[in-house]
C-alpha cells in the first residue's frame, strides 16, 4: 500500500514572519492525519526557522529546487548539501523552472540523480501544456518527460512524480480526476518499463494543479492517484488542512 501524500508548494510567497504564522496555523488543525503523508515546501530562506517550528510534528519540508552540484562558483543557487540537513524532499522540474528558467530534462536527470546520490526524495514534475494537450501529444510529452528525467536513475521507491498539466496549474481549471488518472498510471507503466513493476507500484505519483478543498476527493477517489501537489491552495491553512482531512478519510475507507 502506497502512503497518500500531500504537498503543499508555496512558489514564491510568504515572508518569514508570514510563513511561520502558516505553519503555525496548519499545525494548530493537524490531529489525527497520520495516514496521510504531509510535506511543506516554502521558500528557502523559511526552510531553518520553520524545520524549528516542525520538530517532533508528523510535518515534513521540501524545498522547491537546487542545483546539481554541490559546491563552488555559482551564484544565487542552493546546493543539495545545503538541503539535506533541513529538508526531506526536493521539488524538481516544476513546470515554471522549466518555462522561465530554462530548465531541460537534462537539468532535471542531473537533479534527479543528485537527489537520490544525497538522500533527498524528488518530487519529479512532468506535465504537457495546453497545445500540446489540445494536439492530442499528451501521451509522447509525458513519456519523454519521464523517460528522460529517469534516465540512469537507479529504480527506487522512494521516488515521487507529480503528474501537473500546465493548463492546469494556478488556472483554477483542474483536469477531472479521469483524466488524470489516465495520464497518471501512464506514468506508472513507463516507470513499470524503465526499472520494473515492483518499484513502480511502489511509486507515489501525485496530482498538482489547481487542487483545492472542492475537488480533491474526485483526485483521491481514483485508484492511481496517490495524493497532490497543491500550489495556490496550500497558502491557506483552512483550505490546506481540508486538503489533508479528505485525503486521510477517503484512503483509510478505501
Ligand atoms: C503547483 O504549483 O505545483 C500547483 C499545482 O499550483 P496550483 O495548485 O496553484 O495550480
Amino acid at each position: 500500500m502506497r502512503k497518500p501524500l500531500i504537498a503543499g508548494n508555496w512558489k514564491m510567497n510568504t515572508s518569514l514572519e508570514e510563513a511561520k504564522r502558516l505553519v503555525q496555523a496548519i499545525l494548530n488543525e493537524l490531529d489525527g492525519i497520520d495516514v496521510v503523508e504531509k510535506v511543506l515546501c516554502p521558500p528557502f530562506i523559511s526552510l531553518a526557522a520553520i524545520k524549528e517550528l516542525l520538530r517532533g510534528t508528523s510535518v515534513e519540508l521540501g524545498a522547491q529546487n537546487m542545483y546539481f552540484e554541490d559546491k563552488g562558483a555559482y551564484t544565487g543557487e542552493i546546493s543539495p548539501i545545503m538541503l539535506t540537513d533541513l529538508c526531506d524532499f526536493v521539488i524538481l522540474g516544476h513546470s515554471e523552472r522549466r518555462q522561465y528558467f530554462f530548465e531541460t530534462d537534462e537539468i532535471v536527470n542531473k537533479k534527479v540523480r543528485k537527489a537520490f546520490e544525497i538522500g533527498l526524495k524528488p518530487i519529479v514534475c512532468v506535465g504537457e501544456s495546453l497545445n500540446e494537450n489540445e494536439a492530442g501529444k499528451t501521451e509522447p510529452v509525458i513519456t519523454n518527460q519521464v523517460r528522460e528525467g529517469l534516465a540512469g536513475v537507479r529504480p527506487s521507491g522512494q521516488l515521487v512524480v507529480a503528474y501537473e498539466p500546465i493548463w492546469a496549474i494556478g488556472t483554477g481549471k483542474a483536469a477531472t480526476g479521469k483524466q488524470a488518472n489516465a495520464t497518471i498510471s501512464l506514468i506508472r507503466n513507463i516507470v513499470a518499463g524503465l526499472w520494473n513493476k515492483e518499484t513502480a507500484k511502489e511509486v507515489r505519483i501525485l496530482y498538482g494543479g489547481s487542487v483545492t478543498g472542492n475537488n480533491i476527493a474526485e483526485f483521491i477517489a481514483e485508484p492511481d492517484i496517490d495524493g497532490a501537489l497543491v500550489g495556490g491552495a496550500s497558502l491557506k491553512a483552512n483550505e490546506f488542512v481540508s486538503i489533508l482531512k479528505q485525503t486521510a478519510k477517503l484512503k483509510s475507507t478505501r
